[in-house]
C-alpha cells in the first residue's frame, strides 16, 4: 500500500480520499478549511497544516480543487507542490479545469521530474462516495499505468484519453453535449405541454424514437416518467446548474482558443448564466425547464 497526499477535501475530494483509505493507503490530507481537515482526521487520514507537507514523503499526490487558478497556485513556484515533492512523485489532478492550465501544469511537472495526469471525473458526489466515478485521463503512458490502481480505488470506469490535457478535453466536450441536450429535452417537454401532449406520452414515444438521449431517459426534466430524476424532488441537485455553467464556460473558452465553432455550446452557457443569475444556480441543471417555460 502506498502513501498518498490529498489536497482539496470538499464535496468530491473528501469521499474520494476516504475510498483511498478504505483501499489501505496512508493518506496525508490538506484543505484550507479547518472543518475539512478535522473530518479527514476523523476518517483516518493524517491531517497536515500546509499543502507542501501533504506532498512530502509520499508517492502520489491527488488534487481536487475548484479551478485552474487554484491548481496552478498550489503546484507551481518555489512554495508549490512540485518543488516540495521528491523527484518522481506521481501527481493526479482530478479537478475540472481549463485545458490550457492542465497542459501548462503538466509541462511544469515534467520539468520538475514528476509524472502527472489530468483525471477529471464524472459521477458526482454519489459516485465519489460509492467509488464508482468515471475518470477521463490525459497524460503519458507511464503516468497512466502508475495511476491506474489509485483511480480504481475511487472509480469504476477509467479511460486513457491521450496526452496531457486530453482528460479535461473529454470532460468538457461531454458536458457541453449534456448541457445542450438537456436544454433540447426541456424545450421538447415544454412545447408538448403547450400543445396539450401529455409528458408521459411524449416520453413513451421519444424515448423509443430518434429523439432519445440520456437527458430524457435517465434525467427526465419533468416529474413522472423517470422516478429517480431530480425533477421528482423539486430539482434538488444532482448536478447543480452552477456546475454545468462552469463546464460550459470552460468549453466555450477552449473552443475560442482552438478555433472551433460551438454556437449551441455558447447559447447553452448563456441560458445557464441566466438561470444562475436568477438565483437558481443551486438547483439541478434540469431545472432550467422552469425558465424555458417562462416561469423562472
Ligand atoms: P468544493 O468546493 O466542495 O471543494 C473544493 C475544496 O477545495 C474546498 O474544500 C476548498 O476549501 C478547497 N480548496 C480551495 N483552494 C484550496 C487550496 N489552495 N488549498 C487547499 N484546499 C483548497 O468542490 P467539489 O464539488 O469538491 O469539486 C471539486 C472539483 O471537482 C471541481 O473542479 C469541480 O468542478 C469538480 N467536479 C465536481 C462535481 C460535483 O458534483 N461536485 C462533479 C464532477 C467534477
Amino acid at each position: 500500500m502506498a502513501s498518498v497526499g490529498f489536497i482539496g477535501l470538499g464535496n468530491m475530494g473528501a469521499p474520494m480520499m476516504r475510498n483511498l483509505i478504505k483501499a489501505g493507503h496512508a493518506v496525508k490530507a490538506f484543505d484550507l478549511a479547518d472543518t475539512a481537515r478535522k473530518a479527514a482526521a476523523d476518517a483516518g487520514a493524517t491531517a497536515v497544516t500546509t499543502a507542501r507537507e501533504a506532498a512530502q514523503g509520499v508517492e502520489v499526490v491527488v488534487t481536487m480543487l475548484p479551478a485552474g487558478a487554484h491548481v496552478k497556485s498550489v503546484t507551481l513556484g518555489e512554495g508549490g507542490l512540485f518543488a516540495a515533492a521528491a523527484k518522481g512523485t506521481l501527481f493526479i489532478d482530478s479537478s475540472t479545469i481549463d485545458v490550457a492550465s492542465a497542459r501548462a501544469v503538466a509541462d511544469e511537472a515534467a520539468k520538475a521530474g514528476h509524472l502527472m495526469i489530468d483525471a477529471p471525473v464524472s459521477g458526482g458526489v454519489g459516485g465519489a462516495e460509492a467509488g464508482t466515478l468515471t475518470f477521463m485521463v490525459g497524460g503519458p503512458d507511464p503516468a497512466f499505468a502508475r495511476a491506474k490502481p489509485f483511480l480504481e480505488a475511487m472509480g469504476k470506469t477509467i479511460v486513457h484519453a491521450g496526452g496531457p490535457g486530453n482528460g479535461q478535453a473529454a470532460k468538457i466536450c461531454n458536458n457541453m453535449l449534456l448541457g445542450i441536450s438537456m436544454i433540447g429535452t426541456c424545450e421538447a417537454f415544454a412545447l408538448a405541454e403547450k400543445l396539450g401532449l401529455d409528458a408521459q406520452k411524449l416520453f413513451d414515444i421519444a424515448s423509443k424514437s430518434s429523439g432519445q438521449c440520456w437527458s430524457m431517459t435517465t434525467y427526465c426534466p419533468v416529474p413522472g416518467p423517470v422516478p429517480t430524476s431530480p425533477a421528482n424532488r423539486d430539482y434538488k441537485a444532482g448536478f447543480a446548474a452552477a456546475m454545468m455553467l462552469k463546464d460550459l464556460k470552460l468549453a466555450v473558452e477552449a473552443a475560442q482558443g482552438a478555433g472551433a465553432s460551438v454556437p449551441l455550446g455558447a447559447e447553452a452557457a448563456q441560458l445557464y448564466n441566466l438561470m444562475a443569475g436568477a438565483g437558481q444556480g443551486g438547483l439541478d441543471f434540469s431545472g432550467i425547464i422552469h425558465m424555458l417555460r417562462g416561469k423562472a
